[in-house]
């Protein structure tokens, strides 16, 4: 099933699209039929269980953190991910400085955007996040490769177009703003029920969980 799920989607996206499969709750096995399928890049919304998923899989696929990333995991999330896409306030992006800097790496991240302005979802505002980013910018151990949004949840993918609409005109701006060492180069918006709204909006990478590995 997982498979025939990922081969599916593989075939239908279009090819600039990066497929992140959204692997919260699965197992190692589930991640690796979904990358003997054809997967490149997994998910991860907590670090102690991408740890496990990390030491079955490995390196036959690249590592997204796309949960909300508390400031004591930062030193492991740096040796697991090669990209956070949840970062939202300039604290976590200089924990994520400090312990790149100490892995001597440098560490890509999208800055995660509240387009839905809901007061309990993590992301920063649309209206504060270029100087969020202007900030985060001059940490030299930090690349700035895009935006990530959630938007609210409705189950009707209908509803969340205009935020997904809103985060890439924010994309476009700040491209154009062309602050150094700041690429907009990834949008990274919809899920399982949304992707194909996001995609219309312009996201070059879709988060899809239920849909590779059915229901959690
Ligand atoms: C779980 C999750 C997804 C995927 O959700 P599905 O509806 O299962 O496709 C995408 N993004 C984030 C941040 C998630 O936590």
């Amino acid at each position: 099933m997982i498979n025939d799920n990922v081969k599916t989607l593989l075939k239908e996206l279009p090819a600039n699209v990066t497929l992140v499969a959204a692997a919260k709750a699965r197992t190692p096995a589930e991640i690796l039929q979904a990358a003997e399928a054809g997967i490149q890049v997994v998910g991860e919304n907590y670090v102690q269980e991408a740890e496990e998923a990390y030491r079955a899989v490995g390196h036959r696929v690249r590592w997204h953190f796309i949960g909300q990333l508390q400031k004591n995991k930062v030193q492991k999330a740096v040796k697991i991910f090669d990209m956070i896409e949840t970062v939202d306030s300039f604290e976590l992006a200089e924990e994520i400085e400090k312990r790149a800097g100490r892995a001597a790496r440098i560490m890509n991240v999208l800055i995660e955007i509240n387009s839905g302005r809901e007061p309990q979802k993590a992301g920063v505002l649309p209206e504060e996040a270029e100087e969020l980013i202007r900030k985060i910018a001059r940490l030299q151990n930090i690349h700035i490769k895009g935006l990530m949004t959630m938007g609210p949840f409705t189950g009707d993918p209908e509803d969340a177009r205009p935020y997904f609409i809103e985060t890439r005109k924010l994309f476009e701006k700040i491209k154009a703003a062309g602050i150094p060492r700041v690429e907009m180069e990834f949008l990274s918006m919809g899920m399982t029920n949304s992707y194909q709204v996001a995609i219309e909006e312009g996201a070059n990478i879709v988060r899809i969980g239920t849909k590779i590995f059915g229901e959690r």
